[in-house]
């Protein structure tokens, strides 16, 4: 705390961590006096840049450019580029410190890193985001590669921003690597990449309603945001038989009580990734949907709540609306979108309830195998990749489950997931020695 005294989110995800796996240190001596967790929270290297660029009309201007590279014990770094307004130290740090975890749950070889930029890419022209991105790259080059770290989508980063990333990589190194993962498919990317983390979010609920006898057949959903985890999170709860209620965006909700139906999300689909437009237009094409001006979607009835936005958007008077709703089921897509005194809420009512580091490992871990098809030089199927997908999501749940499972029966998934992932990223660090 007093290191990082500035940096409130990764405070949070530290003390989430740490209210669990301090415990389980405590009680097994091989960890026990090693400092390790103290170890853990430090990053191996922060890196910060400066990004200049020329906007349209002709003026420059300054962004700031990040890279944390965090944990390598397991393999090179990995993790997302986030370009939103909201981009400090504390957001980045916190990102990387779960990707640690994350990645090591999904059992594939990947360190944990994060990066990004304060640059916001809303209402910015094509040109004005490939001159950020060419920008952007020509110093983060230096410091990643396909051995060294990886670097992925998040938020305000999505298949046009990692086209315009790679492109520079490639002239500046003149080299064809996998060095990002959620290329287009006809340049190195993988099938199911986009969906992958909405697709896992969904796989990982049907797994925890499953240990109840339920599903997700027939159920009111209800999904906050409406970028690429909201549209593949909804997307597969309509494939699987329940209704999707709401999507929004930091503007506010849209409540559709018909249900979001795969054509109504395909117009959503073409809105926010084609026209770059907002939620509230959808109520152009579906007038009978409402749209709820500066509010989250926790207010509305539902038995399957799919946080999928950003950190820190369900808070504790949002949990216990929905726990009064009758709300079963909480599978987040998003990173920390819950707060810990929300988290603890669930966790009262004893309700399934999944933190993003395990339900949403579903997009690393694609991203992971994209990263083993680049070096293979060979592509797997759809159903190849969807099958692996569903495989990595039912063992996260099995092993939240091994370490997560309480006397009385009742699953505690954040601490299967914490303990989890820093058994195997704990165990390697021990045996390489300080480093
Ligand atoms: P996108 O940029 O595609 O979409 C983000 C969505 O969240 C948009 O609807 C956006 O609305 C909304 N949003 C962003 N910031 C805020 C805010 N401060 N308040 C309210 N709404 C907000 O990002 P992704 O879908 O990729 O990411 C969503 C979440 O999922 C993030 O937490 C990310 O870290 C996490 N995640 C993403 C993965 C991936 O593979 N993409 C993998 C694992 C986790 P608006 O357009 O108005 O900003």
């Amino acid at each position: 705390k007093e290191r990082n005294g500035n940096e409130p989110e990764f405070l949070q995800a530290v003390e989430e961590v740490a209210e669990t796996v301090i415990p389980y240190i405590v009680q097994h001596d091989i960890y026990y006096g090693k400092n390790i967790l103290l170890r853990m929270v430090e990053p191996e290297r922060v890196i910060t840049f400066r990004v200049c660029w020329v906007d349209d009309s002709g003026e420059i201007q300054v962004n700031r450019g990040y890279r944390i590279q965090m944990n390598s014990a397991i393999g090179p770094y990995k993790g997302g580029l986030r370009f939103h307004p909201t981009v400090n130290m504390s957001i980045l740090k916190f990102l990387a410190f779960e990707q640690v975890f994350k990645n090591s749950l999904t059992t594939l070889p990947m360190g944990g890193g994060k990066g990004g930029s304060d640059f916001d890419p809303k209402g910015k022209s094509d040109g004005e985001i490939m001159r950020f991105c060419h920008s952007f790259m020509s110093e983060l080059f230096r410091h990643i590669g396909a051995n060294t770290d990886v670097p992925a989508g998040d938020i305000g980063v999505g298949a046009r921003e990692i086209g315009f990333l790679f492109g520079m990589y490639k002239k500046l190194r003149n080299e064809f690597t996998g060095v990002l993962t959620g290329k287009g498919l006809s340049w190195g990317g993988s099938l199911i990449r986009p969906e992958a983390t909405g697709y896992g979010t969904v796989y990982f609920a049907e797994s925890m309603l499953k240990t109840k006898g339920e599903s997700l057949k027939g159920k009111n959903v209800v999904v906050s945001g409406s970028g690429n985890v909201a549209q593949y999170a909804a997307e597969k709860s309509i494939q699987l038989g329940a209704k999707v209620l709401t999507l929004s965006d930091s503007s506010g909700y849209i409540y559709d009580s018909e249900g979001i139906d795969e054509k109504k999300l395909a117009y959503v689909m073409e809105l926010k990734n084609v026209k770059r437009g907002r939620i509230s237009e959808y109520l152009e094409e579906y007038p009978n949907a409402k749209f709820v001006k500066g509010k989250t979607p926790w207010e509305v009835k539902c038995d399957i709540a799919l946080p999928c936005a950003t950190q820190n958007e369900l808070h504790e008077a949002d949990a216990k609306m929905l726990l009064n709703n009758g709300c079963i089921c909480v599978s987040e897509g998003a990173n920390m979108p819950s707060t810990i005194d929300a988290v603890h809420t669930f966790q009262k009512a004893k309700i399934l309830y999944a933190p993003g580091k395990a339900s949403n490992a579903g997009g690393v871990a694609t991203s992971g195998l994209e990263m083993t098809q680049n070096s293979l030089r060979f592509n797997w199927t759809r159903d190849e990749v969807d099958l692996k997908l569903k495989e990595i999501m039912a063992n996260i749940h099995d092993s939240c489950i091994k370490y997560g499972k309480e006397d009385d029966g009742y699953v505690n998934y954040v601490k299967g997931a914490n303990i989890a992932g820093f058994v195997k990223v704990a165990d390697a660090m021990l045996a390489q020695g300080i480093v």
